[in-house]
């Protein structure tokens, strides 16, 4: 297995108190293979991805528990110059805001180099080549001509190709892509995502791809692990998931995208607000928003309980969910 993440937990001190923003979270990715993190803001999806990459704010954030092995190492137990090293060369991970991570001031071919240079000890100019190498593998036109650019003279979708190019720069065996494509418009969206899709097949890296947008995971992943105040809700294949939810939660998700087959019928949004991370519901913590909650919901953790083989959801009432969404 190239990453597990196991029993996670993490913590950050607020004002208002300590919020548990992972609470128990495993989740795995071999190579060649996407996963889809799904979830609201705070779900933790984020910070579960921080956690991994090693660059969660501390403090504020705090590991409290469990282990990230990368090919079988404990990612949490190494030095923090270690864990440099790791990243970047071997695990590489593409943000949402291609402006605020791209340095303004220095050209976007420096920037590419720069990994090369640092990383490989290349000369500037042979670094420059692979910039250029590199703005061609992510279909930039012109890449010779605008080796020499700006971040700000490039469009949305053309810095987020190259954030994608600065990740798989040194060819990692594992890309985080954190809303990739959140801040671009719906058809560039597609292509960025095409993109990444392809590259990660060429490179045989394995993805995890966060993102709150159901609709945007159906042709690019081969797993979906649903995350819900800080837990995962449901783990499943892709197409598991699309067929019959097992979590009133995934089944809220799936209701809210708009799809083809269902023109005309109104879109559902799930009712409420995600939770205060420093006082999460007891019992299950979906519990307040769930339109199937019963007593047992309010009082009794749900386990991840197993739905079959390659399946999980963390619903007391898992079996009535598939059997009323396969309806
Ligand atoms: Fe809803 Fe209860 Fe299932 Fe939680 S355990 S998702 S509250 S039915
Ligand atoms: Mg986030």
């Amino acid at each position: 297995m190239l990453l597990e993440v196991r029993d996670l937990y993490v913590e950050f001190r607020t004002r208002d108190g300590v919020a548990k923003a992972v609470n128990g979270v495993t989740y795995s990715v071999d190579a060649g293979e996407t996963l889809a993190v799904l979830g609201e803001s705070g779900s933790g999806k984020s910070v579960t991805a921080q956690a991994v990459m090693g660059i969660l704010d501390t403090p504020p954030g705090r590991i409290t528990g469990g282990e990230v092995l990368f090919r079988g190492r404990d990612l949490l137990k190494l030095k923090e110059d270690a864990r440099r090293a790791v990243r970047g060369a071997e695990m590489a991970m593409i943000f949402q805001d291609a402006l605020s991570s791209l340095n303004p001031v220095l050209t976007v071919g420096d920037q590419l180099g720069e990994m090369f240079v640092v990383h490989r000890g290349m000369s500037r100019k042979d670094a420059r080549a692979k910039a250029v190498e590199l703005m061609d593998r992510v279909r930039i036109p012109a890449a010779r001509e605008r080796v020499g650019q700006y971040p700000h003279q490039f469009s949305g979708g053309m810095r987020q190709r190259i954030m994608i190019a600065m990740a798989m720069a040194l060819e990692p065996a594992l890309i985080i892509a954190d809303e990739p494509t959140t801040a671009l418009d719906v058809t560039v969206q597609a292509q960025v995502m095409e993109l990444l899709a392809e590259l990660r097949r060429e490179l045989g890296m394995g993805l995890i791809l966060i993102t709150h947008d159901l609709g945007v995971v159906a042709d690019v992943a081969d797993r979906i692990a649903v995350m819900y105040a800080g837990r995962i809700v449901e783990t499943a294949p892709v197409h598991d998931i699309y067929k019959a939810p097992a979590h009133p939660y995934t089944q809220g998700l799936l209701d809210s995208i708009p799809r083809l087959d269902h023109k005309g019928r109104e879109l559902y949004a799930i009712k409420g607000l995600p939770p205060n991370l420093t006082a999460i519901p007891p019992g299950c913590p979906f519990h307040p928003r769930c339109p199937r909650a019963r007593d047992v919901c309010r009082i009794d953790v749900p386990p991840l309980y197993r739905v079959s083989e390659e399946r999980r959801s963390a619903c007391h009432f898992w079996e009535e969910t598939v059997d009323a969404s396969s309806a």
